[in-house]
């Protein structure tokens, strides 16, 4: 592809970050059309105590603050994990163009298993979806923050 820039790099960061917070390392960015990081966050259910507080969550909410408008047309979000249904729903809602994910997610994941939330005439907008980008990397993140709480 050319002209693709990836932002999965400050994806995973965040996501690193969100584990050495105690939280499920997920980390997204979201980027505007002309290619600027609106924001980028990881997880904080439970710094936040909000079951709501996923890293897509976030970076929407703080996005749409700082353009002071409801919606976020022509933007990209990336994000380390499939988003679960809620957080699809919520792509959707905020007109999001594009949607770029690592790993996918046999339990919780909303796009391509479970309800497939894309597939519905419910959802109005569907963004284009991209997945596996670094999916390798996530998913080691993922695997091994779960092995470590088995063990401790
Ligand atoms: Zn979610």
């Amino acid at each position: 592809m050319t002209g693709f820039t990836s932002y999965m790099g400050a994806a995973l960061e965040e996501a690193q970050l969100a584990a050495g917070r105690g939280e499920v390392p997920v980390g997204a960015v979201l980027v505007s059309p002309q290619g600027d990081i609106l924001a980028q966050a990881g997880n904080r259910t439970r710094e936040l105590n909000d079951p709501s507080a996923h890293a897509e969550v976030l970076v929407i909410r703080e996005a749409c603050a700082k353009l002071g408008q409801e919606r976020l047309p022509g933007c990209e979000l990336w994000v380390t994990l499939e988003p679960c249904p809620m957080c699809a729903m919520l792509i959707s809602s905020a007109r999001i163009a594009r949607l770029i994910y690592a790993a996918s997610d046999p339990k919780s994941g909303g796009i391509e298993q479970g309800p497939c939330i894309y597939s519905h005439a419910q959802a109005h907008h569907v963004p284009e979806v991209i997945d596996g980008v670094r999916e390798p990397e996530a998913a080691a993140l993922l695997r091994d923050f779960f092995a470590q709480r088995r063990s401790s």
